[in-house]
């Protein structure tokens, strides 16, 4: 495995659009591998793989110590409910948000083995899901937060 470097806010990898994965190759679990280091490294709960420069539609997250999640193409299926919190990202270093999202989330993805498989998540998870998959689509959450403080 190997720790990569993590895109910061200004680079236009982060606005752009990824690709969906059509075929799990090496390379790509690999990339997995690489994005879990990098993230634990950061000390981050979630990171997607244009933080990292690659513009294909993956993410991991891990909110709950040792339960890491990788997600494959994954679509939000349905939410529910509101929350509003404190957020932050690891490419906008030292700065923290407030955001709107919603309570719970369901996620269909694909996991390193090809299946699919559904993902429910509340508050902390939910809002990771939220923020991880808005990456994918060139979407960052200072563009929706009020109240962006550094710390
Ligand atoms: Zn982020």
């Amino acid at each position: 495995m190997a720790k990569l470097k993590i895109v910061k806010l200004g680079d236009d990898v982060l606005r752009k659009t990824c690709r969906p994965v059509d075929k799990i190759t090496p390379r790509i679990l690999t990339l997995l591998d690489d994005m879990a280091e990098t993230m634990h490294a950061a000390d981050g709960v979630g990171l997607a793989a244009p933080q990292v420069g690659v513009l294909r539609r993956i993410v991991v997250i891990e909110v709950e110590e040792g339960q890491l999640i990788e997600l494959i193409n994954p679509k939000i299926i349905a939410y529910s409910g509101t929350q509003s919190g404190s957020e932050g990202c690891l490419s906008v270093p030292g700065k923290f948000g407030n955001v709107t999202r919603p309570m719970h989330v369901t996620v269909r993805a694909m996991n390193r083995h090809g299946e699919i498989f559904d993902i429910t998540g509340s508050e902390l998870l939910a809002r990771a899901l939220c923020h991880e998959l808005d990456h994918l689509d060139g979407k960052l959450y200072i563009d929706i937060a009020t109240d962006i403080e550094s710390r």
